[in-house]
Protein backbone atom coordinates (compact mmCIF):
# COMPACT_ATOMS: atom_id res chain seq x y z
CA UNK A 1 0.00 0.00 0.00
CA UNK A 2 2.78 2.06 0.97
CA UNK A 3 4.54 1.33 -2.32
CA UNK A 4 1.61 2.43 -4.38
CA UNK A 5 1.18 5.32 -2.47
CA UNK A 6 4.71 6.34 -3.14
CA UNK A 7 4.31 5.50 -6.83
CA UNK A 8 1.09 7.81 -7.03
CA UNK A 9 2.87 10.60 -5.21
CA UNK A 10 5.86 10.55 -7.75
CA UNK A 11 3.83 10.29 -10.87
CA UNK A 12 1.83 13.31 -9.62
CA UNK A 13 5.46 14.55 -9.01
CA UNK A 14 5.87 13.87 -12.73
CA UNK A 15 3.16 15.92 -13.44
CA UNK A 16 3.34 19.08 -11.93
CA UNK A 17 7.12 18.81 -12.83
CA UNK A 18 5.69 18.31 -16.69
CA UNK A 19 3.38 21.22 -16.30
CA UNK A 20 5.63 23.51 -14.91
CA UNK A 21 7.89 22.92 -17.57
CA UNK A 22 5.40 23.26 -20.27
CA UNK A 23 3.90 26.30 -18.90
CA UNK A 24 7.42 27.85 -19.05
CA UNK A 25 8.04 26.94 -22.60
CA UNK A 26 4.43 28.15 -23.61
CA UNK A 27 5.37 31.75 -22.63
CA UNK A 28 9.01 31.56 -23.92
CA UNK A 29 7.49 30.16 -27.33
CA UNK A 30 4.69 33.73 -26.96
CA UNK A 31 7.28 36.10 -26.37
CA UNK A 32 9.71 34.62 -29.29
CA UNK A 33 6.65 34.86 -31.72
CA UNK A 34 4.96 38.62 -30.29
CA UNK A 35 9.02 39.40 -30.68
CA UNK A 36 8.99 38.03 -34.40
CA UNK A 37 5.27 39.24 -35.34
CA UNK A 38 5.95 43.11 -33.96
CA UNK A 39 7.84 45.75 -36.53
CA UNK A 40 10.80 45.86 -33.89
CA UNK A 41 11.90 42.26 -34.29
CA UNK A 42 15.23 42.61 -33.97
CA UNK A 43 15.03 44.45 -30.37
CA UNK A 44 16.07 41.49 -28.49
CA UNK A 45 19.86 42.09 -29.99
CA UNK A 46 19.77 45.46 -29.10
CA UNK A 47 18.91 44.95 -25.17
CA UNK A 48 21.42 44.89 -22.85
CA UNK A 49 20.37 41.53 -21.51
CA UNK A 50 20.20 38.13 -23.07
CA UNK A 51 16.85 37.05 -24.16
CA UNK A 52 15.25 34.05 -25.11
CA UNK A 53 17.33 33.67 -28.06
CA UNK A 54 20.73 32.79 -28.32
CA UNK A 55 21.73 35.95 -30.43
CA UNK A 56 23.05 38.47 -27.45
CA UNK A 57 25.45 36.67 -26.07
CA UNK A 58 29.59 35.54 -25.65
CA UNK A 59 31.86 34.15 -23.96
CA UNK A 60 35.54 34.21 -23.26
CA UNK A 61 37.95 31.54 -22.20
CA UNK A 62 41.08 32.65 -19.57
CA UNK A 63 43.96 30.78 -19.18
CA UNK A 64 46.64 31.46 -17.09
CA UNK A 65 50.23 30.35 -15.70
CA UNK A 66 50.91 27.68 -18.24
CA UNK A 67 54.76 27.52 -17.07
CA UNK A 68 56.11 25.84 -20.10
CA UNK A 69 59.01 24.89 -19.23
CA UNK A 70 62.13 23.00 -21.11
CA UNK A 71 63.39 21.19 -17.63
CA UNK A 72 59.82 20.64 -15.34
CA UNK A 73 56.54 18.74 -16.65
CA UNK A 74 56.73 17.69 -19.63
CA UNK A 75 52.96 17.03 -20.38
CA UNK A 76 52.37 20.68 -20.45
CA UNK A 77 53.45 21.40 -23.54
CA UNK A 78 51.51 18.83 -25.47
CA UNK A 79 48.18 19.34 -22.72
CA UNK A 80 48.33 22.69 -23.91
CA UNK A 81 48.36 22.13 -27.67
CA UNK A 82 45.52 19.71 -26.94
CA UNK A 83 43.41 21.90 -25.68
CA UNK A 84 43.98 24.69 -28.87
CA UNK A 85 43.82 21.96 -31.01
CA UNK A 86 40.58 20.50 -29.58
CA UNK A 87 39.04 21.90 -26.97
CA UNK A 88 38.69 25.54 -28.12
CA UNK A 89 36.98 23.90 -31.31
CA UNK A 90 34.39 22.66 -28.94
CA UNK A 91 33.91 25.73 -26.61
CA UNK A 92 34.05 28.37 -29.47
CA UNK A 93 35.13 31.32 -27.37
CA UNK A 94 35.49 34.59 -29.07
CA UNK A 95 38.14 35.26 -27.44
CA UNK A 96 41.28 33.71 -25.87
CA UNK A 97 42.86 35.35 -22.91
CA UNK A 98 46.27 34.08 -22.07
CA UNK A 99 47.27 35.58 -18.77
CA UNK A 100 51.28 35.64 -17.41
CA UNK A 101 53.61 33.41 -16.97
CA UNK A 102 53.16 32.04 -20.43
CA UNK A 103 56.47 30.26 -20.10
CA UNK A 104 58.01 28.56 -16.57
CA UNK A 105 61.65 31.03 -17.35
CA UNK A 106 63.20 28.73 -14.31
CA UNK A 107 66.74 27.06 -14.02
CA UNK A 108 67.15 23.57 -14.14
CA UNK A 109 67.54 24.15 -10.29
CA UNK A 110 64.29 25.96 -9.89
CA UNK A 111 66.43 28.65 -7.84
CA UNK A 112 67.97 31.02 -10.82
CA UNK A 113 65.03 32.62 -13.07
CA UNK A 114 66.23 33.59 -16.61
CA UNK A 115 64.08 33.80 -20.52
CA UNK A 116 64.81 30.55 -22.38
CA UNK A 117 63.78 31.08 -26.00
CA UNK A 118 63.14 27.46 -26.97
CA UNK A 119 60.39 28.00 -24.29
CA UNK A 120 58.86 30.69 -26.24
CA UNK A 121 59.64 28.62 -29.33
CA UNK A 122 57.40 25.77 -28.02
CA UNK A 123 55.19 28.46 -27.24
CA UNK A 124 55.00 29.20 -30.79
CA UNK A 125 54.93 26.30 -32.32
CA UNK A 126 51.93 24.84 -30.67
CA UNK A 127 49.57 28.33 -31.57
CA UNK A 128 50.80 27.38 -35.54
CA UNK A 129 50.40 23.59 -35.80
CA UNK A 130 46.78 23.91 -33.78
CA UNK A 131 45.89 27.01 -36.20
CA UNK A 132 44.22 28.25 -33.14
CA UNK A 133 44.63 31.53 -34.41
CA UNK A 134 42.12 31.07 -37.05
CA UNK A 135 39.65 29.83 -34.27
CA UNK A 136 39.22 32.69 -32.23
CA UNK A 137 40.78 36.01 -31.10
CA UNK A 138 44.02 35.17 -28.95
CA UNK A 139 45.34 38.30 -26.71
CA UNK A 140 49.00 37.26 -24.49
CA UNK A 141 48.96 39.43 -21.79
CA UNK A 142 52.14 40.10 -20.60
CA UNK A 143 53.41 39.40 -16.96
CA UNK A 144 56.32 36.27 -17.04
CA UNK A 145 58.72 36.59 -14.46
CA UNK A 146 61.76 37.81 -15.18
CA UNK A 147 64.74 38.16 -12.70
ZN1 LIG B 1 52.99 31.52 -12.44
Amino acid sequence: MLKVFGGMMAALLLAGLVALLLGHYDTTLLRVQRGGDSTNAGSSSLSPSPGPLPDNIFWFVQVSDLHISRFLDPTRAPDFEKFCSETISVIKPDLVLVTGDLTDAKTRNKVGSRQYEVEWQTYQGILKRSRVLEKTKWIDIRGNHGK
